[in-house]
């Protein structure tokens, strides 16, 4: 592992740090930090605030208000208001028009919003671009959808003539992560509103403030009521979202754990449902593999985002024939990655989002390392007393584990991979699906029918093959068994914001 600026002295780096998230600070934060209802900025009912901190120094960021029940209810009101009001008479045209400006606005300001997502979440900012392009690039391909969605008529015979119609539910409720604030917002906010809908979005009380900004700087694209932002805690804030009946549909993206909740809170009105849950997926090295484009891509597969993907490959099944040269490869290249301050240029891998990730990560390293697991590299915070006041922990790679073990089934959303070597590959695929997850995998072999196979084989909702976290939009992404429900990201995705209504006229 290497930093930055190893030649200076590590109180200089911490000062030059502080210094640099000041400013940017300054330039970049929102100017409104209340809750958005109705196209307008308020406080929350209760009065009730709560601070946002940069995971990078440890210091405030912002304060925003700590919304809870009464400011849902204010806000599914407005939502309706306005979806009964203008939004339901829009055009598609006009859908359109306005997703398109919001993604121009992204485009215009995306450096601003890729330094705030930087101090907001910890991500290295050269990351934080890349989930910009995604954000804009996202809002205009469901821009194009807006205009592209359609019914059907059915044939049946000559005595009646059998349509359908694809309707928006009217208001939708949506909850967010704080790992891909801006873009899992886009995710969200980009189907739902071209299929017609208002939203009341939740963004996570980690990473409130990219949000509040694009809710800022649209305020004259998007008709008012038509996004409305309730930020707050899960349980204050999420929950009577979940629980709304006035809510026709919910999307959530986060936690296993959580998405339980909230489908049981969806479940007294029977609210329709989409959820994007965790992962703990498998990434399968052939023995045929390129291996320098198979460790470069086993690399971003688990250390892109410091690990914060639900979809990070972070169980590795290397071949015996190869796993010698490939993990002396791999832990080459996880030693060379730069564990530093995410704003400058040449960090790899920023802190994690809090603290309490931070104790999260290493309770699950410590356990294996005490049921004798090994460390090919990593198992610790970084030796450096910069970073000493942020949330960083070192890219850690993990052998000689018990696949059952806890740090293996369970999801540790932290630059942490396991590794496991396969000789018989039924065996291995069986080890490979022995989780309750089934969000992604990945499939390095230079062999057409092996990795056809496999992709077969494998029970995930997303399987890339000689590349991983790859996310052009249009493809669709959404997980098997307990990773969740729906598909995001593609055509699909506007078909769960819409409901089909069966319309039967008779022809005698
Ligand atoms: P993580 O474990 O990665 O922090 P969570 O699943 O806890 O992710 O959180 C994802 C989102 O769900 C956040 O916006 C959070 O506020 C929200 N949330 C947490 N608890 C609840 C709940 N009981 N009901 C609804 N939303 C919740």
């Amino acid at each position: 592992m290497s930093t930055d600026s190893e030649s200076q002295d590590p109180a200089e780096r911490k000062s030059a740090i502080v210094t640099r998230h000041e400013q940017a600070a300054e330039e970049v934060l929102p100017g409104h930090r209340e809750l958005f209802i109705g196209g307008e900025w308020v406080s929350s009912a209760s009065g009730e605030t709560f601070e946002t901190t940069d995971p990078t120094t440890g210091e405030t960021l912002a304060e925003v208000q700590a919304g809870g029940e009464a400011d849902v209810d204010r806000a599914v009101e407005a939502a309706w208001n306005a979806y009964e009001g203008t939004y339901s008479g829009l055009s598609t045209a006009e859908r359109q028009a306005m997703l398109e400006s919001i993604a121009d606005t992204v485009d215009e300001y995306s450096e601003e919003f890729a330094r705030l997502e930087s101090l907001d979440n910890g991500k290295p900012i050269s990351e934080a671009r890349i989930d910009m392009a995604l954000v804009a690039d996202h809002f205009r391909y469901f821009a194009g959808i807006a205009r592209a969605h359609e019914g059907r008529t059915v044939e049946t015979d000559d005595s009646r003539h059998v349509q359908t119609l694809r309707e928006p539910y009217g208001v939708v409720g949506q909850i967010i992560p704080w790992n891909f604030p801006l873009l899992m917002a886009a995710w969200k906010l980009g189907p739902a509103l071209a299929a017609g809908n208002t939203v009341v979005l939740k963004p996570a009380e980690e990473t409130p403030l990219t949000v509040l900004k694009l809710m800022e700087l649209t305020e004259d694209v998007i008709p008012d009521g038509v996004v409305n932002v309730v930020t707050g805690f899960g349980p204050e804030a999420g929950a009577p979202l979940a629980e709304h009946p006035d809510i026709r549909k919910l999307a959530f993206t986060g936690s296993t754990e959580i998405g339980r909740e909230v489908m049981k809170g969806a479940a007294d009105n029977i609210t329709d449902l989409t959820l994007e849950l965790g992962g703990k997926s498998p990434l399968v090295v052939f023995p045929d593999a390129d291996l320098e484009r198979a460790v470069e891509t086993t690399i971003t597969a688990i250390f892109f985002n410091t690990g914060e993907c639900c979809c990070a490959g972070s169980r590795l099944f290397v071949h015996e024939d190869v796993k010698d040269d490939f993990l002396d490869e791999l832990a080459a290249a996880a030693e060379e990655l730069t564990v530093d301050d995410p704003l400058l240029e040449a960090t790899d891998l920023g802190p994690k989002v809090t603290a309490e990730q931070v104790e999260r990560t290493m309770s699950y390293i410590e356990e294996a390392e005490q049921a004798g697991a090994a460390f090919v590299t990593g198992g610790s915070q970084p030796d450096d007393e910069a970073l000493s006041d942020g949330c960083f922990v070192a890219p850690t790679l993990i052998e000689d584990i018990d696949h059952d073990s806890r740090a293996v089934q369970e999801e540790i959303f932290g630059p942490v991979q396991e590794v496991f070597t396969w000789s018989d590959y039924d065996e291995m695929i069986e080890l490979a699906n022995d989780v309750d997850y089934g969000l992604a995998a990945g499939v390095l072999t230079e062999d057409l029918t092996k990795a056809h196979q496999a992709v077969r084989d494998i029970e995930a909702g997303n399987v890339w093959v000689n590349t991983y976290n790859d996310f052009p939009a249009g493809q669709p992404f959404g997980g098997y068994k307990q990773s969740g429900m729906g598909r995001e990201t593609a055509q699909e995705a506007v078909e769960h914001y819409t409901q089909t209504k069966t319309a039967n006229i008779s022809l005698r």
